[in-house]
This record gives C-alpha cells, sequence and structure tokens, in this order.
C-alpha cells in the first residue's frame, strides 16, 4: 500500500482536530512525551472536502440519499445556533474513473480512527495475516469519553460484582422504549465482558500503561434502578487534569491504541484520509471504497469488507437539523472539540442500501450547557451549578435536580423558548468552596451568572417574576424540612435548603455531546437493509450504528456508548477478518 506523504499539520487544522483546551492542557502536562509520532499525513488541500456532490441540505432534508422512499414530516422549523460544521467528506455524485489517482488492495478497509475503529482495525488484524487499513479523516482520531458500560470482565470480576445480564437487557430495550430490533443490545449484553478483557489485553501490547478498573456508581439515582456497569481508565503517564477534563482519558487511549496499530506489520493507518463512497456490485457485495486525500481520489479495493466506524453526525448542524428533534437542538450548547463526525457513515450507508435507525435520531444530551459550550468540571463551578435548583424563565422550579443527565436536559428544552433562559439558582449554603466563587467570576463578567444579597434582588438580574421565584424556593425549603418533595419527587436525604446571605443564578442549558443512531446492524456487526437483509461486505459499529437507541442516550445507564463502541469494533473487525 502506498504512503501518504509527509507534511506538519497547520495550526488551523490541529485546532480544528483537536480542541485546544483539552489537547493544549494535555501537552502541557507532558502526556504526549510517551507516545511517539507514528504517521504521515495527507496534504491539507484535497483532504475531506466540504458538500461536494451531495444534494442540497437545507432543501433536500438528507432524504435523496435513503435507498427507499421517504416522508416530510413538518416540524416546526425552531432557529439554532448550532455550527459546529465539520468537512463532510460523503458524496453522492458518480465519481468518474478520470479523477481515480490509484488503486489500492486490501482485506478489510475501516472508515474512521476513533475508539470504534481503532478497536475494529486492531481485532481484523489481531490474527497477523489479515491485511488492515484505517483511514482517518482528520489529523486524530477523535477520542472523548472516560467510562465504558459493559456486562462483565476481569475487572468487574475483580471486584467481585455480577451484573445481571437479564436485567441489563431489560434497562437497556426499557430505555429505548423497546424500539430496538433484538440482536444489538444481546450482543452488547453477551460479548462485552470478552471486549473488555481483549481491550486490556490491547493496552498491555501498548506503551500507555493503561489498566481498566471497576468503578461503582449510585445505582439508583431517581429512581432509575440499573446495574452497574462501568470500566474506568487510568495511566500512570496522565496528569490530574487529564482525567479531570470531561472525555479526556478517551483521547490518550485513542493515540494509544493508533500508535500499536501503526506497529503491526498487516495494518496501517493514515490521517487526512476521508473514505469518500462505497462500492456495492448490483444488489450483491460491497467491494471496498472510493477515498480521498491530498493526492486525490483513490479506490480502494477490500476483499474482506469495510467498517463504517465514522461515529455521529454531531459536527454537521444541517444533518441535526433534518434528522432531530428542533427541541434537542434549539439551545443547545455543543461539547465536543473534534469536527470529524459529519455523518459520513450513516450517508455512505443508506446510499448502498442500508437501514437507518428511526428517526428522529437520539442524541447524547447532558444538561450543565453554557450558553457556548459546557461547564466542564475543569472550570470549577459544577458544584454550585449542581447545588442549585432548576428555575425557568418564569421563575418556577421545572424538574428534580438529581435526575439524569439526559432527562434534565429534556427538562430544559421542554421549557418555553426551548430552554434558552434556564437557570440553576443556590446560595451561600451550596458553596462548596470559596475556590468556586473566583471560578464564578468570568461567568458573571459574560452576563451568565449573578450574585445577589436577597433572591429579590436576584430575581431581577435573572429577569424573573420575583414573588414566584421567592415563593418556589420558600415551597422547596419545606420539601427539606419534610424530606419529601411533593412537586418532583427528588430523594431528599442530602438537599440543604436554599438559603443564607448570598444568593447565585447560573444560566443553564442543554448541551449535545454525541449523537447515537446510525445504520442497523446484526449480532455480527453486519449492516441490514430495509428488509433485514445482510449487505454482504459491509460492517458497521459504535456511533456509526443503529439498533441500540431510541429516542434519547440513557445516561443513568454507564457509560453504554463506550461499552458499544469497543465491543461491537472489537466484533466488527473480527467479523470482517473471518468473512462472517
Ligand atoms: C466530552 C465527552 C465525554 C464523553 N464521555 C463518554 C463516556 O464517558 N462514556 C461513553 O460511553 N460515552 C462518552 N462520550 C461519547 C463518546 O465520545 C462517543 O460515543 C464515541 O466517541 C463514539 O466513538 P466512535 O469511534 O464510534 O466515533 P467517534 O469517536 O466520533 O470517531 C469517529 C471518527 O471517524 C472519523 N471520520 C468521520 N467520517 C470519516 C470519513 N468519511 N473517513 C474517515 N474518517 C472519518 C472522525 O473524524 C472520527 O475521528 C463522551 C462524549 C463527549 C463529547
Amino acid at each position: 500500500m502506498e504512503k501518504a506523504k509527509s507534511f506538519a499539520p497547520s495550526r488551523r487544522d490541529f485546532l480544528k482536530a483537536g480542541g485546544i483546551a483539552l489537547l493544549g492542557s494535555a501537552a502541557a502536562a507532558g502526556a504526549f512525551a510517551a507516545v511517539p509520532p507514528v504517521r504521515a499525513f495527507a496534504e491539507e488541500e484535497g483532504a475531506a472536502t466540504v458538500e461536494a456532490g451531495i444534494a442540497n441540505f437545507d432543501t433536500d432534508l438528507y432524504a435523496q440519499v435513503f435507498p427507499t422512499k421517504v416522508r416530510y414530516v413538518p416540524v416546526v422549523d425552531a432557529p439554532t445556533d448550532m455550527d459546529r460544521q465539520g468537512k463532510v467528506a460523503f458524496e453522492l455524485r458518480e465519481i468518474g474513473e478520470d479523477e481515480i489517482v490509484r488503486t489500492e488492495e486490501t482485506d478489510v478497509l475501516v472508515a474512521g480512527c476513533g475508539i470504534t475503529g481503532v478497536c475494529a482495525a486492531l481485532s481484523a488484524s489481531d490474527d497477523g495475516a489479515t491485511r488492515v487499513l484505517c483511514l482517518e479523516k482528520m489529523s486524530e482520531g477523535r477520542g472523548m469519553f472516560e467510562g465504558m458500560g459493559v456486562t462483565g470482565g476481569a475487572a468487574m470480576a475483580a471486584a467481585d460484582y455480577v451484573c445481571d445480564k437479564p436485567l441489563m437487557m431489560d434497562r437497556m430495550r426499557h430505555a429505548a422504549y423497546y424500539r430496538v430490533p433484538i440482536d444489538p443490545i444481546k450482543l452488547w449484553a453477551d460479548r462485552s465482558p470478552e471486549a473488555a478483557d481483549w481491550l486490556q489485553a490491547k493496552f498491555d501490547e501498548g506503551e500507555g500503561e493503561i489498566t481498566e478498573g471497576f468503578k461503582i456508581n449510585n445505582e439508583n439515582a431517581h429512581h432509575f434502578d440499573v446495574p452497574q456497569t462501568e470500566v474506568t481508565f487510568t495511566s500512570p503517564q496522565w496528569s490530574e487534569q487529564t482525567i479531570k477534563n470531561a472525555g479526556g482519558a478517551g483521547i490518550y487511549i485513542v493515540k494509544d491504541l493508533a500508535n500499536t496499530l501503526s506497529k503491526r506489520a498487516n495494518a496501517e493507518v493514515r490521517y487526512r484520509s476521508a473514505v469518500v463512497k462505497l462500492e456495492r456490485e448490483e444488489g450483491g457485495r460491497v467491494t471496498g471504497a472510493i477515498c480521498k486525500d491530498g493526492e486525490g481520489y483513490f479506490r480502494v479495493n477490500a476483499a474482506k469488507g469495510v467498517v463504517l466506524a465514522t461515529g455521529g453526525f454531531d459536527a454537521n448542524p444541517a444533518m441535526l437539523k433534518a434528522w432531530c428533534r428542533p427541541e434537542d437542538i434549539a439551545n443547545a450548547a455543543s461539547w465536543c472539540p473534534n469536527y470529524g463526525t459529519t455523518g459520513d457513515g450513516q450517508l455512505m450507508g443508506l446510499a448502498v442500501g442500508g437501514q437507518m435507525d428511526p428517526l428522529p435520531a437520539a442524541v447524547m444530551n447532558f444538561d450543565f450547557g453554557s450558553p457556548e459550550s459546557f461547564y466542564s468540571s475543569n472550570l470549577g463551578i459544577t458544584g454550585l451549578v449542581a447545588g442549585g435548583l432548576m428555575i425557568n424563565e418564569e421563575g418556577r422550579r421545572f424538574a428534580s435536580e438529581s435526575l439524569p443527565f439526559q432527562a434534565r436536559s429534556n427538562a430544559i428544552t421542554a421549557q418555553r423558548h426551548y430552554g434558552e433562559n434556564c437557570w440553576r439558582v443556590a446560595s451561600s449554603a451550596q458553596v462548596p468552596a470559596p475556590a468556586v466563587l473566583e471560578a464564578l467570576e468570568p461567568f458573571k463578567e459574560k452576563g451568565w451568572a449573578f450574585e445577589a444579597d436577597s433572591l429579590e434582588e436576584l430575581a431581577a438580574l435573572m429577569e424573573v417574576p420575583a414573588d414566584t421565584l421567592v415563593a418556589e424556593v420558600a415551597r422547596f425549603n419545606t420539601f427539606v424540612d419534610n424530606k419529601l418533595d411533593e412537586d418532583f419527587n427528588r430523594p431528599m436525604e442530602k438537599a440543604v435548603k436554599i438559603e443564607g446571605e448570598k444568593y447565585y443564578a447560573v444560566k443553564h442549558q442543554s448541551s449535545i455531546l454525541a449523537t447515537v443512531s446510525g445504520l442497523v446492524v446484526d449480532y455480527e456487526c453486519r449492516v441490514l437493509d430495509y428488509d433485514n437483509e445482510v449487505i454482504p461486505g459491509l460492517y458497521a459499529a459504535g456511533g456509526a450504528s443503529g439498533g441500540f437507541f431510541h429516542t434519547n442516550y440513557p445516561r443513568h445507564i454507564f457509560g453504554p456508548s463506550i461499552g458499544r463502541c469497543v465491543t461491537f469494533g472489537f466484533v466488527s473487525g473480527q467479523s470482517a477478518a473471518q468473512g462472517v
């Protein structure tokens, strides 16, 4: 296989690909030191293109790409300022033979080198013989996570915990209101223990000194009774800041795994190289794909198959608008520094007959959204935000503050103006440490946070009716006395009254971390068509795959997205290499 040319990435690309805040702090902490640069980059020009050849996103609602007749459902066109536009690589048009500059041969082509892609590529190349080419469109594969949900494995066994698998599957299906096929959840429940142990073996093969550990969470967060599933990761090479940053550990995990992959004789990983369009024989196998790097379009023939591991479409505002609920994106901030997730895998799969999850698509939505981004824990105000009451623009409390993230986020977007003016209201009694008040200063300067001597004064700053706010706080304080939340059933054991010398309000919106809907797959991660027939040679895994979540990302279950990414990455790689 030919190598693409080397070049140093520009600062602009670095920022776009990795996110300055996370990578900057990690680099300063020396976290990159142990991982040598391992690969070549393709030329900057000619990497993934924007909108080339695709239907008009605004008018066609991505409908043209569906292999089956689609309906147009009229929904309110709620304004949104989600504008995080990554470079779309997918092209619907015929790409002429005269445009193709070379042809490469491999056994398994993996599209995307995030956690799913790197797992698929490692798994496919584990036998030492199967040739694997993993193409990543950005200068780094996305890696954003800290926890992985599994139903067993050595880390869990070492803690003497046994996950109740039938209960777990039931909880996952409940979370989707049973709008899911049988196999994807069963695949995760059956094989995630094996995948977790396999992942630890890949860490042992690498240089990152990463170890899995089992974490016990509150199994009954607001009566969402679920078994334990969370495996977390540590490394002596990581700084405290790395672990504190939401999703920070994932960056180094993906880096370490990609480094291991690049050392294998039968595998290659290339960056700034996009998979653009699948090639399928008429009604038959997917034989490979047209791809693109700095030299232009090239054909990759994949004798055993193609794995789509391209993630979601959270960096594609038009696609979010076309496939998600308006309220999910109306006033949500975006929280992910990687711009590679533009839905290429979903579109490529649809274009060869694949079945997409039913719409609207499920988003991984959290609260803790600021008007621009996310109140990440490293910003230092999480304690105060988390301690405050959820108050809407009418001054009314509107949800239990102890709900799981996605439920709080949904409650926010259900408020007037899709939750644009929602708040957390706290008092001196909720200030966990004086440092929090210092950390609040920049937010006060931006007009996102207020401090006042009384609730009436605070209400005026928030522009909400003072009598309503005062009454709501007084009512909540009686709930604390009586240990019973008569309005929203919040568990009150640890609740503290809103009272003291000072009162605080922090703007509190919804935020989106990822989308989690994609191409429906079977127990072997093979992509199905609309008759539930397998499309030979085509596999999907992780955020690009479907049949697992519906309506919402169920954050009350711990780490199911990364659990799916690792398990389905592992299984899809195996299936492709073995020609299943
Ligand atoms: C801050 C944050 C914290 C999170 N924490 C957790 C957590 O603790 N637990 C959890 O379960 N989930 C968590 N998530 C969600 C998690 O990040 C995603 O579920 C996960 O990244 C999906 O992995 P993936 O490999 O399938 O896709 P991605 O990570 O999105 O990777 C896909 C890759 O494919 C590349 N790509 C796209 N199109 C192409 C193309 N055409 N050709 C080549 N390459 C392409 C992209 O550039 C990208 O690198 C978190 C998300 C965020 C933002």
